[in-house]
């Protein structure tokens, strides 16, 4: 089922970027995710931690939440995640919990990736899972995101520069 080409995770990915730009339209860090099964997206989730005050809130937790209903299951068996950026210790768990198959993530996150930066939770063999992870597919965009995202907002309260997305600032 898992296309490699990377080709293909673009093209996916670039779905995921426009639910990065609907966070983005919302005031929010400018995080997106899709979950694809059968070559249809059955999932979406962009960052919403600021609008719903949730710190669970994250792109992927929607996205996944999203797909477990539309399958009527926890796992997402035959199923492939991705996000524009790499995904934080929360949802690393959740990925490896709802058995995704595979993951693909743009930009990396120096502050709190971990799915290979500070961690690689998803392919860590103490756990029951291992999940096929391919990064930096189309990471300069979905970087830039970020980087003009903070860039705006570097002289308001909200965030700061880096791609210490998912504090939104609290943190540290
Ligand atoms: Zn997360």
């Amino acid at each position: 089922m898992v296309a490699n080409a990377r080709g293909e995770h673009e093209r996916w990915m670039a779905y995921a970027i426009r639910e990065a730009e609907q966070a983005l339209r919302r005031k929010e860090v400018p995080i997106g995710a899709i979950i694809v099964h059968n070559s249809r997206i059955i999932g979406r989730g962009y960052n919403q931690t600021e609008t719903l005050q949730d710190p669970t809130a994250h792109a992927e937790m929607i996205a996944i939440t999203a797909a477990s209903t539309h399958l009527g299951t926890r796992r997402l068996e035959e199923c492939a995640l991705y996000v524009t950026l790499e995904p934080c210790a929360m949802c690393a768990g959740a990925i490896v919990l709802a058995r995704v198959p595979t993951l693909v993530f743009g930009a990396y996150d120096p502050k709190a990736g971990a799915c290979g930066t500070l961690f690689n939770i998803v392919q860590d063999d103490r756990l029951n899972h291992c999940v096929e992870l391919v990064g930096g597919v189309a990471a300069e965009q979905c970087g830039a995101l970020l980087t003009n995202f903070f860039s705006g907002v570097r002289s308001k309260t909200v965030g700061k520069p880096g791609y210490d997305t998912r504090s939104n600032g609290e943190d540290e």
